[in-house]
């Protein structure tokens, strides 16, 4: 880093030992680069203002200017309020805040102009913000037309570090950066990529002259964020493509072609052909095979999974098929045993709960070759599981799998195994792109053949009675349902008591009828757990009433309703894999998302992108819209984005484009050794500094 950008953030003027502290802790500014990049999270026009008058209700933000003309406090200890008459000459309006605001009674004055920024709340029968963003107008603050806001935090803002506190520093320390920021692009990529100047860039965004500026100020950012991050991931997977031997699979082998023209269950359908080939391709080569497969719900990833393990073990090599849970492991057990049951593979089933005695004939029939296809979960991973030699492993499920799991899984052989990780929903491209950004990517597009779409409503509590009734009405046609309640960890006991009441209900409404009802839920011991699902399996009950438990694991063709109880508490990829459990026969089937009446705008818009959509690729790009991506990938993997200014949910865009010129660049010099580009590697190393986990998420 240039020295300039590294001189530590106590020597900027105005900052001194103890602001410096408290900025490390709080906002992690350590240097002066780290102020620069500590960017706006929102602008506001100053030049254009509400009246307070005019407040309507579908003024989600208002700006007003004026005074103060009363201030009082009122309750006490922790119910203490302070209330701010402000009027604009328009008229008058409540300003209150509930804490927090000991530094800010202070300093008000009710001489001076303010400039007010907040939410309008309609209340007793007048308009008051609470909590608004308060700014004293003066000379200063008049000039430009834009004001930044910063993040900050409670501590900060007692010491004078609030938004305005610091873009007082931000915009001094720009005045001194004058001619010592370093442009870090070369300019061949900046003049195609039409991208502005990065001190101009850094000066615009923080100090906007103007909207179109500051669009381009951020989009040069953005841009320069997501290249070297793309460029990155993208050398690497050049290197270890290059680097990396994996075994070769000579051969299609005796094992894929007994089973493809003797048992395959179903043909393939075009997508499972496509994306087979492209693994045996992969597998050819004698390269290590790093792969992602994304397919929807009941997209066949598993038999595309047992095809490609059946050619490590015609080339004479082991397979491994890990899932994130052991019901899940029970049924790829389960229901691979079948399919490969007239052939002479070996397949063994390791889980947390394999009995002691079992687990050490496994090991020994692992290391001597004898089991040529292991199934299980985590257990998979412990150090005492060794095999003689394996040749690939496929993780179904993978986002549930940590990045230091599956490099366990790597290191079992001295040649590593291939790697084929599945996923359980799809992943926006974006992500995928980012999170696999050095993996290869295929995907199933397509479902198998006569899957009718599943019928999907959403209905609340007042439509009970019309639930019920249609429940049996299916069931008189010789059906089966499901009824899923959520169970979320923080209030077990709450989903608990809802879940009996639910199975209250449902056994009252069918009292006296023929038919049965299972319940299955997290408290139960597994053997009961297990009998319950069987009974079900085996149609001797014909309601399952269940926590999520069921989300993965089961599959009963003959059920044809999921109901989904208090669905506004599921995500969009949950909701959709539970969908996922029916429509699997030949029956049209249905889905309804029961909810409270009042439910948030984002609920409302997850049940209507449900009703609208069967198509998960769809559901992700929303779930990634209405989530963002930290939550989507699980927090396990949120810390790896740690991106400043690009946001994955909305600059797609920007990701594709960026990685094309990446990759463009690494296909003319793939170890960037050229001279023109020793530049970016260098770069590159510096701008990924700080981002720990980028390294990692492969
Ligand atoms: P997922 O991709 O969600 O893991 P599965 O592999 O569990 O999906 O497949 C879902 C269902 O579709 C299974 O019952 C499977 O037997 C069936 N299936 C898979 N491939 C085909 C095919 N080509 N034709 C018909 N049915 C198929
Ligand atoms: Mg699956």
């Amino acid at each position: 880093m240039n020295s300039f950008l590294a001189t530590p953030i106590a020597y900027l003027k105005g900052v001194g030992p103890q602001k410096a502290q408290i900025l490390q802790e709080e906002l992690g500014i350590f240097t002066f680069q780290d102020l620069l990049f500590h960017f706006p999270y929102r602008y506001q026009d100053r030049t254009v203002f509400n009246q307070v008058s005019l407040i309507r209700p579908e003024d989600t933000y208002v700006q007003l200017k004026g005074r103060f003309t009363h201030i009082h406090e009122s309750g006490s200890g922790r119910h203490k309020k302070l209330h701010a008459q402000f009027t604009d000459g328009s008229a008058s309006i409540e300003l209150i805040w509930f804490q927090g605001f000991q530094w800010l009674k202070s300093g008000l004055n009710v001489q001076d102009q303010y400039i007010v920024f907040g939410k309008p709340k309609f209340f007793q029968n007048q308009w008051t913000i609470p909590h608004p963003e308060l700014n004293k107008v003066t000379a200063e603050t008049e000039l430009k037309g834009f004001q930044a806001f910063y993040p900050s935090t409670e501590k900060c803002q007692s010491k004078g570090l609030h938004s305005r506190g610091l873009a007082k520093l931000i915009a001094q320390l720009l005045e001194q950066s004058k001619g010592k920021l370093p442009e870090n692009l070369p300019g061949y990529i900046c003049e195609v990529m039409h991208l502005m100047p990065k001190p101009l860039a850094l000066q615009e965004i923080h100090l906007p002259s103007n909207e179109n500026l500051l669009k381009a100020a951020r989009y040069r950012l953005k841009w320069e964020e997501l290249f070297y991050l793309q460029l990155e991931l993208l050398l690497r997977k050049g290197s270890r493509a290059r680097k990396l031997s994996g075994f070769q699979f000579t051969e299609v082998g005796a094992a894929f072609n007994e089973f493809y023209q003797k048992h395959l269950p179903f043909e393939l359908t075009g997508a499972q052909k496509r994306v087979l080939k492209e693994i045996r391709k992969d597998l050819g080569v004698g390269q290590h095979m790093n792969r992602l497969l994304q397919g929807d719900v009941g997209s066949g990833k598993t038999l595309v999974a047992l095809l490609s393990l059946l050619l490590a073990i015609g080339n004479g090599l082991q397979g491994a098929l890990m899932a994130p849970t052991e019901i899940l492991a029970n049924q790829h057990f389960i229901g691979i045993q079948e399919l490969l049951a007239p052939m002479e593979v070996k397949v063994a089933l390791l889980t947390g709960s394999t009995k002691k005695s079992e687990r050490v004939k496994i090991h020994e029939a692992l290391l001597n070759g004898e089991i040529n296809l292991l199934i299980g979960t985590h257990a998979l991973l412990e150090d005492t599981v060794q095999f003689k030699s394996l040749g690939l492993v496929v993780i179904d499920e993978q986002h549930r799998f940590g990045v230091a799991q599956r490099a366990k899984m790597w290191r079992k052989n001295k040649i590593p195994p291939h790697v084929l990780i599945m996923t359980a929903t799809p992943i926006p491209r974006t992500l995928a792109m980012t999170f696999y950004g050095d993996l290869d990517v295929s995907v199933i597009d397509e479902l198998p053949p006569g899957r009718k779409p599943i019928h999907t409503i959403h209905r609340r509590e007042n439509h009970r009675q019309k639930l019920l009734s249609f429940i049996k009405e299916q069931l008189d046609l010789g059906r089966q349902a499901y009824v899923v309640y959520p169970l979320i960890q923080e209030s077990e006991k709450l989903d608990f008591k809802n879940l009996e009441v639910g199975y209250e209900q449902i056994t009252e409404f069918f009292e006296g009828s023929a038919y049965a009802i299972s319940m299955v839920h997290g408290k139960m011991k597994p053997q009961d757990k297990d009998a319950a699902m069987q009974a079900f399996v085996d149609k001797q009950t014909h309601i399952m009433v269940a926590t999520t438990v069921i989300e993965v694991g089961v599959n009963v063709p003959n059920a044809s309703v999921m109901v989904i109880e208090s669905a506004e508490r599921f995500g969009l990829s949950q909701l959709h894999q539970l969908r996922g459990r029916v429509g699997r026969g030949a029956e049209k089937s249905y889905c309804i998302l029961m909810t409270g009446d009042g439910i948030s705008k984002e609920a409302q818009k997850r049940m209507d992108t449900m009703v609208a959509s069967n198509d998960g690729f769809v559901l992700a790009e929303v779930d990634l819209q209405l989530r963002g991506p930290g939550d989507l990938m699980g927090t396990q993997q949120s810390g790896a984005l740690a991106l400043k200014i690009a946001d994955l949910a909305r600059d797609g865009q920007i990701v594709q484009l960026a990685r094309e010129k990446a990759r463009e660049i690494l296909d003319e010099d793939e170890n960037l050794q050229l001279e023109k580009n020793s530049y970016l590697k260098e770069t590159m190393r510096a701008v990924l500094q700080g981002k720990p986990n980028w390294g990692r998420i492969s």
